[in-house]
């Protein structure tokens, strides 16, 4: 029986329609073939659970997003920018977590993705407090990685943060949470760019992202390229070292003033080394042309040692230790 609520939406529903699958998954997935566990998390618009896949006794997390909510809350752009930029991204690099697939009920949509276990890279620095020099080292390395490849394939993420930078499998982190992410060229139905796209800034209708990792020029002239994408990656820097992030004031007002003005400071009671200093205060610039890049990162004298091109030695390493 479907009420008039659901008909009414029906429409507008069909939009968000499931990604199409490679041949291979041509018998298409349902919600019985999973066994649902706790809830693992839950966002303005989905909630996600820890699931079984009753065939493989694999585990994976799953998001479930009302379609009525979506439709209501006016969200149906940012759940299919999710789910092609997940297609485009997927199955490629270890740093970002992989849609498997997805499929929907009546009321629900459903993304089967990578089971992140030791959840959100913030509750790993909350619970620490700070992270060491060499475990910042480890996991700002796996950050640029990813990122860079984010870039390569033409998105701009427009939200990293360490809530949505997920701790998986070994402790290596894995990006989510593609929902405000900025696709540059044009994807065909498989999610693939065939179009890299220009890397100009993109100009934008409204604020996206979080007010604590928010670049200077989205402020001051609503203009998010990929440099901004580098700017929260100081932030996250900063607060591997220091706990909290470099601008964060009483009120988002507060904050957008400190991050226009690029008005942050260090604690002498946390002395940092003077190449990460260095590498930070030449990311957090105003000015994005100015700014560092990812491939000046790469090239600080902090990350000198690092051999980019081997990928094991950034993906396979085991963790230093936390304390
Ligand atoms: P919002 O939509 O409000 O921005 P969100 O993006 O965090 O919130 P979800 O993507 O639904 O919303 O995630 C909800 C919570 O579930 C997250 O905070 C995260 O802790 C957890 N979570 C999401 N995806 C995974 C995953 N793949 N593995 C483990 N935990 C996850």
């Amino acid at each position: 029986e479907v009420s008039s609520g659901s008909q009414q939406m029906t429409p507008r529903a069909a939009q968000i329609g499931p990604a199409k699958m490679s041949s291979s998954a041509s018998k298409r997935k349902t919600v019985a073939d999973y066994q649902f566990g706790t809830i693992i998390g839950e966002g303005s618009y989905s909630t996600v659970y820890s699931a079984i896949d009753r065939q493989q006794g694999k585990t994976y997390a799953v998001k479930v997003l009302s379609k009525r909510h979506i439709v209501k809350e006016n969200k149906i752009k940012y759940v299919n920018i999710e789910k092609l930029t997940l297609h485009r991204l997927g199955q490629q690099h270890p740093g970002i977590v992989q849609l498997y697939c997805t499929f929907q009920d009546e009321s629900n949509l459903f993304f089967v993705l990578d089971f992140a276990e030791y959840g959100e890279l913030l509750s790993i620095i909350r619970k620490f407090g700070s992270l060491s020099e060499q475990v910042s080292k480890f996991y700002i390395c796996q950050i640029i990685d990813a990122v860079s490849f984010i870039h390569s394939k033409g998105v701009i993420h427009r939200d990293l943060k360490p809530e949505n930078i997920l701790v998986g499998n070994n402790f290596n982190l894995k990006i989510t949470d593609f929902g405000a992410a900025k696709l540059l060229g044009k994807s065909d139905e498989n999610g693939e760019s065939v179009d890299p796209g220009s890397p100009t800034p993109e100009r934008l209708g409204s604020f996206v992202g979080t007010a604590e990792y928010v670049s200077p020029e989205l402020l001051k002239h609503n203009i998010c390229g990929f440099e901004s994408d580098a700017w929260a990656i100081g932030c996250i820097l900063y607060q591997f070292f220091i706990g909290v992030p470099p601008f964060k004031g009483k009120t988002e007002y507060l904050t957008f003033e400190q991050i226009i003005n690029v008005e942050y400071s260090y604690d002498p009671q946390k002395p940092l080394p003077s190449d990460v200093k260095l590498l930070i205060d030449s990311i957090l610039i105003a000015n994005p042309d100015e700014r560092f890049t990812l491939p000046d990162m790469m090239a600080s004298s902090w990350l000198a040692d690092v051999n980019w091109k081997d990928k094991a030695c950034i993906w396979q390493r085991r963790v230093p230790k936390f304390e």
